[in-house]
Parts: C-alpha cells; sequence; structure tokens
C-alpha cells in the first residue's frame, strides 16, 4: 500500500455512505453452453419444463424476501421474472430450436436470451432497452437450473467491496447483506431496478464506475458514496481521512437506526407525517436513508435550472417516474414549477423587474405561458401510474387561479386519453405562502386535497421582509405571532372541509414549535432529509395531554 499505487476512480452514486474493505471482482457463473445433439425432442423439452418450474420457484422465494426487505413495487422485478418465464414467445422461441436443430435445452435457452436481449437493447425506448437485462437474467438462471450450479450467491467470510461488470437485479438481491460493505459497478443505469434495490436496502453503490476490474481482486478499497469515488489502495492520509468521515456518519447512523422504524407519534397517541422536501432526484438516497415517510416538497423548479433548455417531457417523466418507484407506494409531492424571484434560468427570457419577490413567478408564469405548464402535467399524470405521486401548486392567491388550473389539467387529461397515453389520478394541493391565500383558505379548501403551508415566503410577505436582503436578518423574527396565527387560521379553516395541511417552509424542521404545530393541528411536516430524525425524537417526546 502506498501513494503510488493509490487509484481514483468516479462512478455515479446510487447511495451515499462510506465503504473500506478488500474488493471482491464478483463473477458471473459463465458456465460455457455446449451445442449438443439429442434424439429425443419431447424428453429434452420435458427437461426445460422442469427447469422452469424451479426458476420460478426459485423467483417466488426471491419474491418474498424482496417484499419484506424493500416492500412491494421494488419487489415487483421478481414478478415481472415470472411472468417472462412464462411468455409465449420466448417459450415458442426454446422448443422450436430444440425440434428444428434437435438440439439440447441449454443451447436453446441461451439462443433464446441472446437474440431476446439483443432485440431488446435496440429498441428506441429507455424502458423496454433496460428489460435487455431482465432476459439476460431469467435465461441466466434457467442455465444454472439446466446445468445444476449455483445461482450466483457471493460466498466470502470477511465483509467485502463486491466490484462487478453489473449486478442483475436477482444478484442484487441475493447479497448476503452482512457480507457486503457497498457494490461497484461498471455498467448499470440509475434507473435500473439494481440501482433503485439497491438505494432501499441501504448499501452504498457506484454505477458506471471508469474501473478495470483486472488486478484488484483483494485489494484494498474505499468507496465514498457522498462524493462518487472509489479508492483502489488508498494511501495512510486518505485512509484515516475516510475513517473520520465514516466516525461521522456512524454516529449519524446511531441516532437512525435506534430512530428508524420508530413511528412520528406523541406520547399521548397523535401521529404525524414526517416528510423529506427535496430539489434533486439525487435528493432521494438521503430521503430512504433518513427513514423519511415521503416527500412533502420536490422543488421541480431545479430540474429548470440545471438545464439550458426547457426540459422535456421525456426528460421530466423520467425524474418523477424515479420519484414515484424509488418512493414505493409512499406520497411524493412535486411542486409544479415555481421559477422567479431568486430563482432564474437565462433561456426563459424573464425581464428584470422592480420587485422581483412580488412579480411574474410560479404559478403566474405557468398561467401565462401555459404550453410550459402542460409539458410538465403531461409528465407529472403520466408518471403517476408509477407511484403515489401528488401535485401541489405554488404562489396562488385566489379561487381562480385554481379553477384555471383545473381547466389546464382538464386539456391535458383529454389529450391523453385521445393519445390512449396511461396517466394516473395524482391528489391536488396547493401552497399557502400568501398572506391572502391565508385569508382564503377556508374557500381554497373546498376547491383542494391538501394544503401545504410555506412559511419560508409566507413569513417574508406578512412581516414585508425581503427574505435574501442580509441586512433585514435583525428584523426577520421567524417565531413572529402574526404568522404563528396564520398557521393556526390556515389549519382551522382547511380541517372545517376536511383538507389536511403539512407545513414545508423552514419553521416546519424548528424543533421549539413542533409541540405548538401539533396543537394546532398540523398534520404532516416536511423537512430536511437530515432534520427527519430529530424532528421525530422531538415528536415522541410531546404529551398533548400534559
Ligand atoms: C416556502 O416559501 O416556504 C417554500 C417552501 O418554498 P420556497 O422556499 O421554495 O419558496
Ligand atoms: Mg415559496
Amino acid at each position: 500500500m502506498g501513494a503510488d499505487s493509490m487509484k481514483t476512480y468516479s462512478g455515479k452514486s446510487v447511495y451515499g455512505g462510506i465503504a473500506i474493505g478488500r474488493i471482491h471482482v464478483y463473477k458471473k457463473n459463465e458456465s460455457l453452453v455446449r451445442r449438443e445433439k439429442i434424439d429425443d425432442p419431447d424428453a429434452e423439452l420435458e427437461r426445460y419444463e422442469r427447469a422452469k418450474a424451479e426458476a420460478v420457484a426459485q423467483l417466488k422465494s426471491l419474491y418474498d424476501k424482496a417484499l419484506k426487505e424493500v416492500g412491494e413495487v421494488n419487489a415487483a422485478i421478481f414478478e415481472i421474472h415470472q411472468m417472462m418465464l412464462e411468455d409465449g414467445d420466448y417459450n415458442e422461441s426454446v422448443e422450436h430450436i430444440v425440434r428444428t436443430q434437435q438440439v439440447n435445452a441449454e443451447y436453446a435457452v441461451a439462443s433464446t436470451g441472446d437474440n431476446f436481449a439483443m432485440m431488446f437493447a435496440e429498441m428506441e425506448d429507455d424502458y423496454m432497452r433496460e428489460r435487455a437485462a431482465d432476459v439476460k437474467d431469467i435465461s441466466e438462471r434457467l442455465l444454472n437450473v439446466l446445468c445444476g450450479s449455483a445461482s450466483g450467491a457471493v460466498q466470502t467470510e470477511e465483509p467485502v467491496i463486491i466490484a462487478a461488470d453489473d449486478l442483475a437485479p436477482s444478484e442484487t438481491v441475493q447479497l448476503d447483506k452482512d457480507k457486503i460493505l457497498s457494490f461497484v459497478t461498471v455498467h448499470g443505469s440509475t434507473n435500473s431496478h439494481t440501482a433503485i434495490l439497491a438505494r432501499t436496502m441501504g448499501i452504498p453503490a457506484l454505477i458506471g464506475t471508469d474501473v478495470s476490474l483486472d488486478g484488484i481482486d483483494g485489494k484494498l478499497g474505499i468507496v465514498d458514496g457522498m462524493e462518487g469515488r472509489f479508492y483502489v489502495e488508498p494511501d495512510e492520509e486518505l485512509l484515516g481521512q475516510m475513517r473520520r468521515k465514516q466516525q461521522t456518519e456512524l454516529a449519524q447512523r446511531e441516532l437512525l437506526s435506534s430512530l428508524k422504524g420508530k413511528e412520528n407519534v406523541t406520547l399521548d397517541g397523535r401521529k404525524v407525517m414526517l416528510y423529506a422536501n427535496i430539489g434533486n432526484v439525487k435528493d432521494m438516497s438521503k430521503v430512504l436513508h433518513n427513514d423519511a415517510g415521503g416527500i412533502g416538497l420536490f422543488r421541480s423548479e431545479f430540474l429548470y435550472l440545471e438545464s439550458d433548455h426547457f426540459p422535456t417531457e421525456e426528460e421530466q417523466f423520467q425524474v418523477y417516474k424515479t420519484v414515484a418507484e424509488t418512493m414505493a407506494g409512499k406520497r411524493a409531492i412535486i411542486r409544479t414549477l415555481d421559477i422567479g424571484a431568486d430563482k432564474k434560468c437565462d433561456y426563459f427570457g424573464l425581464e428584470a423587474e422592480e420587485n422581483p419577490a412580488l412579480g411574474y413567478r410560479g404559478i403566474r408564469i405557468c398561467l401565462t405561458q401555459t404550453d410550459v405548464f402542460k409539458t410538465q402535467l403531461r409528465a407529472l399524470f403520466r408518471a403517476s401510474v408509477f407511484g403515489k405521486l401528488a401535485i401541489m401548486y405554488p404562489m396562488i392567491i385566489s379561487v381562480e387561479e385554481i379553477r384555471r388550473i383545473h381547466e389546464i389539467v382538464a386539456e391535458v387529461k383529454a389529450e391523453l386519453t385521445e393519445s390512449k397515453t396511461p396517466f394516473g389520478d395524482p391528489e391536488q394541493g396547493i401552497m399557502i405562502e400568501t398572506p391572502a391565500a391565508v385569508m382564503i383558505s377556508g374557500e381554497l379548501a373546498k376547491e383542494v386535497d391538501f394544503f401545504s403551508i410555506g412559511t419560508n415566503d409566507l413569513t417574508q410577505y406578512t412581516l414585508a421582509i425581503d427574505r435574501q436582503n442580509p441586512r433585514l436578518d435583525s428584523f426577520y423574527d421567524a417565531h413572529h405571532p402574526a404568522v404563528l396565527r396564520m398557521i393556526a387560521m390556515v389549519v382551522e379553516n382547511a380541517h372545517r372541509e376536511g383538507t389536511w395541511v403539512g407545513i414545508c417552509g423552514e419553521l416546519g424542521a424548528d424543533t421549539e414549535l413542533t409541540e405548538e404545530f401539533l396543537r394546532m393541528g398540523v398534520d404532516e411536516l416536511s423537512v430536511s432529509p437530515n432534520y427527519i430524525l430529530p424532528v421525530r425524537r422531538r415528536i415522541r417526546e410531546i404529551n398533548l395531554e400534559a
């Protein structure tokens, strides 16, 4: 080990955390398939049927294991694999090869697998292209059964960093978590089931890593899931630095593990929804890592800010679909584009304004540039098929705005129906972040499914203090009674109409106010992922009956 031999590689992080340990290069069970002539095709096809039944049984038990560990949505891949094994075209191809060429089942399965994988790999659609890995996976499973070899489980004594070319979903779920510190793959995509499973299982992981696997087996490695780095044979200095980083992370994990899986419930039994605020799909790992019950605010404008062009429907759809699938049935509230004021994008061509915070921003842009709005809505409604998405509209000041939004939504749904594009039925809510919305919250509550109070803007507009101006910090009172009374008023008006209320502004994470919010009847708090567990701890100390 030494500075000279240390190598640094980069990959896309699928899940954060630090892993330090020996590297184990994982090779697939690539038994060479021989083409052998057979005399009795019927007997060979019976062998194939028995192997298929065994493969289905394996997939059933993998499904049950995944269901317990990573939830229904993520386990679904093993049901899909069972369905693929029953697929008419696949089976017909195997039978055809066995009968017409009079060859062994292994050869027929390997050829069918290669042909189908190639066909999927050449498809236009990203989703279909990714299915190529699934066809290879089921074919390999069948081959393992036919050849009587074990199905790729990792056998190691000490916990290791697994480095591989690629890992199939079934291989990922079979990894014995006690023996695996992390995994690093050369291929793989962020949206693949493997990546989703890895995130959900909480294993630090990198994909698309520019590492060569030759000669690294058995060497010491470090995976930095925060920075997307893989170090082979690290020098002493880096090792020390990484051990300290790991310690800090472990301390946070200890707090996490003692509170993870626990309910957000007060001593007297009041339950609260505790969700996470994010601005980017990369933050998803933090959402899961900190055990958030859902996403209360996805600031979708960051998609626009990080792009140099209007994000297309397809680009947005992929992001929202990933969020929906990764949350595995938990609610994820996506806020529609809230650009303007401090968040500027050159390609929008927004003019400079005297008072940008009071200017052309948020829903005002969407209701004016309806083509931009509709593109986002189409992506959101389509992605809603893949999980429990909810849509939230920012900067609302009137009932008329909501009615206009509903009209535009109806047009979008009609267009999707017309083009036979599947779409879901997400809940729709609004942000309460203007004093006007507070004052008419009773009327607004009749129009929507939920409210989320944006205390950042509500405070700025109520106190007439520009939230961007540091000179005004000493005047800015986050606990101003005017704001707190407004929150109480909103909750009361909303509950009268059966509408639930959350807080997604920074005040939601202020544990000095948690008790007060609960006494007001706030149903949900949405905070930065790192605040989830501290707020959970606070909720669990409160007794509302005391
Ligand atoms: C808010 O105003 O409180 C809010 C959550 O939205 P943003 O901070 O993005 O304006
Ligand atoms: Mg706001």
